[in-house]
């Protein structure tokens, strides 16, 4: 069975899907991980990231690992483990400009694609999954919240690693994301037509799983 998840940054994405994949015993696509790392390869060799020609070569010959470990999965790029480089605001912020090109998204699909080989369900994490990726998925999902709840969310989330934020700035940052994602030409972020629409502002985390987990249940 393959399950994808859509949705804008911070709306809780991440932590459905972690705890679905536990749950069901699936497997996770994490794409935004896979457009994190073009972008972070593209920083490291100092490709510019608005130059479409040279960034789908680059996704194209992407050497990218996924390695289970302890539970988690570490991502490799060409063997350096960038599990944590990937996870800054400038990587988040690269990650969407170089995911507006078509070339960069072509390059990319196969990879995607492949994961749902692997025999044992799998959970898709990202913006197109559902519409472009697995559009013959069997149960598809749509998180949303606020930009306002996402943006409180991730200062939170920051202040608890002991960093300080600013959350006028994250707000705008969210904004100009989900800007940019929501209207890019090619597979902008919009829930499939079959997908379920869960909004996370009101709720907890423990609610969305459970509607969530209820939901796919009614597809098997
Ligand atoms: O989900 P995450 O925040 O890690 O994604 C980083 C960026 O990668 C997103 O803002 C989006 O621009 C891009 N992305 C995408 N399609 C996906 C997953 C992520 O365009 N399926």
């Amino acid at each position: 069975m393959i399950i994808t998840v859509d949705g804008p940054s911070g709306a809780g994405k991440g932590t459905l899907c972690y705890a679905l994949a536990e749950k069901l015993g699936y497997t996770l696509l994490d794409s935004g991980a896979i457009y994190r790392v073009t972008a972070l390869a593209a920083l490291k060799s100092a490709v510019k990231l608005d130059d479409e020609f040279a960034l789908a070569d680059l996704a194209r010959h992407l050497d990218i690992q996924f390695v289970p470990q302890n539970g988690e999965v570490q991502i490799l790029l060409n063997n350096e483990n960038v599990s944590a480089q990937i996870r800054t605001q400038e990587v988040a912020d690269a990650a969407s400009k170089v995911a507006v090109f078509p070339g960069v998204r072509k390059a990319l699909l196969q990879l995607q694609k492949d994961f749902a080989k692997q025999g044992n369900g799998l959970i898709a994490d990202g913006r197109d999954m559902g519409m472009v990726v697995f559009p013959n998925a069997q149960a598809k999902l749509f998180l949303d919240a606020s930009a306002e709840e996402r943006a409180k969310r991730r200062l939170k989330q920051l202040q608890s690693k002991g960093i300080n934020g600013n959350f006028d700035q994250i707000f705008a940052e969210i904004k100009e994301r989900d800007f940019r994602d929501r209207n890019r030409a090619v597979a902008p972020l919009k829930p499939a037509e079959d997908a379920l629409l869960l909004d996370s502002t009101e709720l907890d985390i423990n609610e969305v799983i459970a509607q969530a987990l209820q939901f796919i249940e009614s597809k098997k």
